[in-house]
């Protein structure tokens, strides 16, 4: 049983709203109840804006992103409705709204953080994920189910992993971004370029694409720090839409 007074404040949300599945989650009602229209539609140099006055707000949502993004991109507007207390008008760019983008402190952060929850609350992901392994497969079917990005949920899973785990994306000739998780020793850092024996190099570079298996290597090819060259990694990658490689990095 839970116990709402334990719930960070987005979980207390689609508590009172009665979601006890992911099926439940309709951010459309949450933001129709809080007097809030939501519209798809193009938007010129962002992602997503809100325009309040007095209770009502319009939240405008860039239609050409695919859904999962949508849907984080209203889950992050929503946050500025609900939260920020000087809420007349966001405007948010594409590099504002993002899961990897949710421990900086900064408005757009908080945004972010709050949108992780609306759309992956822990209450029904940690018993999502009871014993399944922590890798991308799993991370795809959490995507699925919840109707969240396959970032967003990578994400989610890493930081919930019990083993020291870290999401990287890279471009071909640079990380892009990375998120770690508490268990991941400090003294480690991700490398800024791809190891050519990686299957995330193959897909930065060539014809690879979808998704590789998970594989063991050695944690040198993903890591610096000391003894990084005698510990093991399960590693798995994907090739991302806009062609950049997510990677799920475990130490083993
Ligand atoms: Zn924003």
């Amino acid at each position: 049983m839970i116990e709402p007074s334990v719930l960070s404040p987005p979980e207390r949300l689609l508590w009172a709203q009665g979601v006890r599945s992911p099926a439940h989650i309709d951010l459309e009602a949450i933001a129709a109840s809080r007097g809030a229209r939501v519209i798809y539609r193009q938007l010129d140099g962002c992602a997503a804006r809100m325009v309040a006055s007095g209770n009502k707000a319009v939240i405008s949502v860039a239609f050409e992103d695919n859904p999962g993004r949508r849907r984080f991109s209203l889950g992050h507007e929503l946050a500025h409705w609900i939260c920020d207390a000087n809420r007349t008008a966001f405007k948010c760019a594409n590099a504002d709204i993002g899961p990897q983008n949710a421990e900086a402190k900064s408005v757009e952060a908080n945004a972010n953080s709050y949108a992780s929850q609306l759309l992956l609350p822990d209450y029904l992901v940690v018993p999502w994920v009871g014993v399944r392994p922590v890798n991308l497969d799993a991370a795809q079917a959490l995507a699925n189910d919840f109707r969240a990005s396959l970032t967003a949920s990578v994400i989610k899973l890493a930081r919930l992993a019990k083993a020291p785990s870290v999401v990287v994306c890279h471009e071909q000739t640079r990380l892009r971004w990375f998120r770690r998780n508490l268990a991941f020793p400090y003294d480690f850092f991700v490398r800024g370029q791809l190891h050519q024996d990686t299957a995330a190099f193959d897909m930065a570079f060539g014809a690879a694409s979808g998704m590789s298996r998970p594989k063991r290597e050695s944690a040198d090819r993903w890591f610096s720090g000391p003894g990084a060259y005698r510990q093991v990694v399960s590693s798995q990658s994907v090739k991302l839409p806009d062609r950049t490689v997510l990677s799920l990095i475990s130490l083993v």
